[in-house]
């Protein structure tokens, strides 16, 4: 039996904003199948199953949930009929053609729920880790190399992610559509992430990973 397939084509600032975790989630929700894709030319691409009425809800939600910092330029659809028939919804392989554009986001400043995750004693991998960052916060103009946005094409190729880190690694985080690292680029952890050393003046490092004592030694040295 053949389908209808939607194609999407959104444009605009939606690659390194959360925006192929939101839509999946979105599309999820309402049941419906097939791929999403970062394009290399910055822009997004959906192939969607469904229902009728669900794929028309999808779009209508788009503009109206996603995430703020998104900049929706153009959303095309076209609908066709096809024969795959896809039995499951993922985020696939980003799209080969490379561009430099424009429509990157800059780097975000610091979520409320990152600042939680920070303060948090139990959450060791995070706690006073000053380069946490998750799928709407974080370091994103500063990192990235050449779109399609991704980690490969970013700086943080060099910190590849934890996997057996307590409670969840962040490899595990990026996995799961629940956490809202979910497919974020540019996370890491004190364990798998870029950390940080004090020096002095003749450069030798200053044994400390405290946070509080290193603000304690550069307070009273500046
Ligand atoms: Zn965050
Ligand atoms: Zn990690």
């Amino acid at each position: 039996m053949k389908q209808i397939n939607y194609n999407v084509e959104i444009t605009g600032i939606v690659q390194g904003v959360g925006f192929r975790p939101f839509l999946y989630n979105l599309a999820r929700k309402l049941d419906l199948k097939g791929q999403i894709v970062n394009r290399g030319n910055a822009g997004v691409r959906l192939t969607l199953q469904g229902e009728e009425e669900n794929l028309e809800a999808f779009l209508g939600e788009i503009e109206k949930t996603k995430p703020k910092i998104a900049f929706i330029e153009s959303i095309k659809v076209i609908k066709a009929e096809s024969d795959k028939i896809y039995s499951s919804l993922t985020i696939g392989k980003s799209e080969e053609g490379r561009g430099i554009s424009l429509t990157l986001p800059p780097d975000i400043a610091i979520c409320e729920n990152c600042i939680r995750d920070m303060r948090n004693p139990d959450l060791q991998k995070y706690y006073n880790y000053p380069f946490i960052a998750c799928a709407v916060c974080g370091p994103r103009f500063t990192t990235v190399r050449e779109l399609p946005y991704d980690r490969e094409r970013s700086t943080m190729i060099n910190f590849p992610f934890c996997k057996n880190a307590k409670p969840e690694s962040c490899m595990a985080e990026y996995s799961d559509f629940q956490n809202r690292r979910f497919h974020a680029q540019t996370f890491a952890c004190s364990i798998c992430g870029p950390n940080y050393q004090l020096y002095d003046k003749g450069k030798k490092s200053i044994k400390t990973d405290s946070i509080d004592e290193i603000l304690k030694i550069t307070t009273k040295r500046i």
